[in-house]
């Protein structure tokens, strides 16, 4: 499946009815997914690899996998609404991807069952609670050897000090963001904002 195509079939899926400040629940736009999940399908990332989205809110980056021939998709959200979403975006594309309500930092979650090849993130950018990517980016090495994450721009330095010793990174890809307005905060009806997409492997 070529990239336009991908974006076509993950634009039509449904987003966040309510989305929840304190989650910072912002949907990956469909360009971006499909640019992300492309890229690591070009790498070997994800055809017949077991990928895991950690923070998967609707699904997009999930169902995105799936969609590209991932031989295992699991999704783990803390908001059982989002998740309901996400398992009507897998059912309309017609994908098979598992979906768990969890918090990434929950002790009582069996972690060593979701072990896979690939994470691919959108995780809280940390702009209501300081740091809440740190436990996505934790989670996400303790998974799989290779994690795309997307990340606010200019985090790569601080990313790179967080996992050092514990990981590299490979690549790093600007990207535009589309930020819809989104919560009563937003000032503007559409913000562009530039994020990275951040490769990282555990070493
Ligand atoms: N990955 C989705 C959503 C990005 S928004 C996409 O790309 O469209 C970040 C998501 O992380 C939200 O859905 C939010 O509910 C979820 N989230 C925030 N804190 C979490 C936690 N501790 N555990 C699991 N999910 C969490």
């Amino acid at each position: 499946m070529n990239l336009r195509h991908l974006e076509m079939r993950l634009e039509r899926l449904e987003g966040f009815g309510r989305p929840t400040a304190r989650l910072e629940q912002y949907q990956t736009p469909a360009p971006v997914a499909a640019r992300l999940l492309h890229h690591a399908a070009m790498q070997g990332a994800i055809e017949g690899r077991r990928v895991c989205d950690l923070g998967c809110g609707t699904g997009v980056l999930a169902c995105g996998a799936a969609l590209l021939g991932a031989s295992a998709v699991t999704g783990v959200e803390i908001d059982p609404a989002a998740i309901d979403a996400a398992r009507r975006n897998a059912q309309m594309l017609g994908v098979s991807v598992e979906f768990l309500v969890a918090d990434v930092r929950s002790p009582s979650v069996d972690w060593a069952r979701l072990a896979c090849d690939t994470v691919v993130m959108n995780p809280p950018f940390g702009a209501q609670k300081a740091h809440a990517d740190r436990p996505f980016i934790d989670r996400a090495l303790e998974l799989a050897g290779v994690v795309y994450g997307i990340f606010n721009e200019g985090s790569t330095p601080f990313v790179a000090a967080y996992t050092e010793g514990r990981a590299a990174i490979d690549e790093v890809i600007r990207c535009a963001f589309p930020l819809r307005r989104t919560f009563a905060h937003h000032r503007k009806e559409r913000v562009d904002i530039t994020v990275e997409v951040i490769r990282l492997r555990r070493i």
